[in-house]
């Protein structure tokens, strides 16, 4: 029981040298000289004072010089680990330059050299060896109010595959643009990797790798451990927190969303997140292609985590606004698999996430074929397969529609379904563009197109923050749609000139406190809002929750 389970806290003020040790209060050169005096920092630290700012400049410079990525996310990791506020305030102030590096593609590469560059533990490892023992490893966290929870099992690493263990720079990654982009207090954030093996031979044979050296865990073993993580994370931290599940194989991915959803506050990113950043891409770009949503046809390339979430979700919002059934709704969505089209004839051999889309239609080998007879309005890439969206895909679905809508979400970029180079010149410049990976501007017959960046970033931050802010205990489908609707709304007349249905990332902050303010309205009039009472202006109210990474003066 509690009682027999304590742990022994201390807590002290962190002075002097330790002071300088503790990255969440340590500020380097910025120590003013009153600090200095007061904090038993004189002689610890060379004569000079540097302000935020200069030290923002030098710290730029430097990750600037760095010509392989790794090295700069190495670089961002030690300063991490050294003065936390002064990492935020570089995330922040340069969002669309670190992206890349803090999170795909370079995230990636750092998981898979994660044994060889790992120095400092930034999370909790909960291996098979402390089964039985979760609660008590939650308990060694140092932080007790702990909001957002990102969880992997490491088993499909972005487009990489089975990392194991070294998965782990995927929640502490994200939980980074929680706090930068969302706000989110770093100390509220927990970063946890649950090691039941890898199947990954080459790793289980790296002298340097930090897992366990077994081959993954299935069945009832798996599932008793998650099921005691899952209880131990109520337990310890209550109703209120998020558990964000990333970059579990689809096989445990829908499994462990259906199996939580209605006792704890989950969220995963590949499914949900995806699905809320595509269709806000959607709905904004309605206002370039025309008609409204129940008008267009959709066609996925792809019917796995991604694809299925994002259909479930467009069925949803068109359900929504024509108050016609899901099931009936769902009919505008087709889906292409590695088998050909999703069709009825095959609904006894599929797996259960793709039987709703198995429609009334003769069996269709391919895409392009597919295209063909279903002529879709939207074309979304969502399988994992780069250059699938050929030439003649792209002029097929180009040939009835006046302007197609072209989404190639698979990452990394290589894995693309097309560039937008392709899109733009077979459609002749007619298609609405936007992908998973980014692309640059493409100039064709004399006109500048810019490809718009379809990332979850957009979303989860501020769909966090709108959890957090509320209290809400459950996520809902209509807090994804909110999001949806709160990230298409902030697309600009000049964004949409310019070919865009996404607003600029670096707005991100604003954007994430308009999706919060939407998510916590959805979770009041839903109930499932536990702070009360409701905040007057909840726009206002999620600005001034943000953490700002602006450094503080020490008594
Ligand atoms: P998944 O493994 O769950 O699904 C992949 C699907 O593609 C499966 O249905 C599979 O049958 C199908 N497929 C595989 N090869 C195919 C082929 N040759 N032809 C047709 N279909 C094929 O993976 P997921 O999580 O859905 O991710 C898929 C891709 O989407 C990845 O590349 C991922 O990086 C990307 N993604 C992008 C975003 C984003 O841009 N915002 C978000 C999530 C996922």
């Amino acid at each position: 029981t509690e009682d027999q389970l304590v742990t022994p806290w201390t807590y002290s003020v962190a002075s002097g040298y330790s002071l300088l040790r503790d990255p969440q209060y340590n500020k380097g050169l910025a120590f003013t000289e009153k600090e200095r005096d007061a904090h038993y920092l004189r002689g610890l630290l060379p004569p000079a004072t540097a302000s935020q700012q200069l030290q923002e400049r030098k710290l730029m410079n430097t990750i600037r010089q760095y010509q392989v990525p790794l090295q700069k996310y190495m670089a961002l990791t030690e300063l991490q680990e050294r003065n936390e506020r002064l990492f935020y305030k570089l995330l922040i102030d340069n969002v669309e330059e670190l992206l890349p590096i803090v999170y795909t593609p370079t995230v990636g590469e750092a998981c898979q050299k994660f044994g060889s560059i790992f120095r400092r533990p930034q999370g909790l490892y909960i291996s098979l060896k402390e089964k039985g023992k979760v609660l008590e490893v939650l308990k060694n966290w140092p932080e007790r109010t702990v909001q957002v929870i990102v969880v992997t099992d490491g088993e499909r690493i972005l487009g990489l595959g089975d990392l194991g263990c070294q998965g782990m720079g995927i929640p502490v990654g994200k939980l980074a643009l929680y706090t930068a982009l969302g706000g989110v207090r770093p100390s509220a954030c927990l970063p946890v990797t649950i090691d039941v093996g890898t199947n990954n031979e080459q790793l289980l044979e790296d002298e340097f790798y930090i897992g366990l050296r077994q081959k993954r865990t299935r069945g009832k073993e798996y599932e008793d451990l998650l099921q005691e993580f899952m209880s131990a994370v109520k337990q310890n931290y209550g109703e209120k927190v998020i558990v964000q599940f990333e970059d579990f194989a689809n096989h445990n991915a829908f499994e462990l969303l259906s199996r939580y959803r209605t006792s704890h506050l989950v969220f995963n990113d590949d499914i949900q997140g995806t699905a809320s950043v595509v269709l806000a891409g959607v709905v904004a770009a309605l206002k370039l292609i025309g008609g409204s949503m129940s008008e267009h046809r959709f066609l996925f390339l792809g019917a796995g985590e991604a694809g299925t979430g994002i259909a479930e979700l467009i069925a949803l919002e068109i359900s929504k606004k024509t108050k016609v059934p899901v099931e009936e709704t769902r009919k505008k969505i087709w889906l292409v698999d590695s088998k050909g089209l999703i069709v009825s004839s095959r609904k006894d051999s599929l797996q259960h996430f793709k039987q709703p889309w198995a429609h009334e239609h003769e069996p269709v080998k391919d895409l392009l074929d597919a295209v063909k007879a279903i002529k879709p309005t939207v074309l979304i890439g969502s399988s994992g397969v780069g250059r699938t969206f050929t030439k003649e895909v792209i002029e097929a679905v180009s040939s009835f529609n006046e302007k197609p809508l072209i989404l190639a979400l698979s990452n990394p970029t290589s894995q693309s379904e097309c560039t937008a180079e392709e899109a733009y010149t077979y459609s002749e410049g007619r298609a609405i563009f936007a992908s998973g990976s980014p692309f640059d501007p493409v100039e064709y017959n004399g006109k500048v197109f810019i490809p718009g960046q379809s990332n979850n970033a957009y979303i989860f931050p501020g769909f966090g923050l709108g959890l957090v802010i509320s209290g809400a205990i459950r996520v809902h489908d209509d807090m994804l749609l909110a999001a949806s609707e709160a990230l298409a709304g902030l697309v600009s007349e000049e964004n949409f000139a310019q070919g865009l249905i996404y607003p600029p990332l670096s707005n991100i902050r604003k954007i994430s406190a308009q999706i919060a303010a939407n998510v916590a309205a959805k979770a009041y009039d839903l109930g499932v809002a536990t702070r009360l009472p409701r905040p007057e202006n909840l726009l206002k109210y999620a600005e001034s929750c943000m953490y700002s990474p602006i450094y503080r003066n020490y008594r």
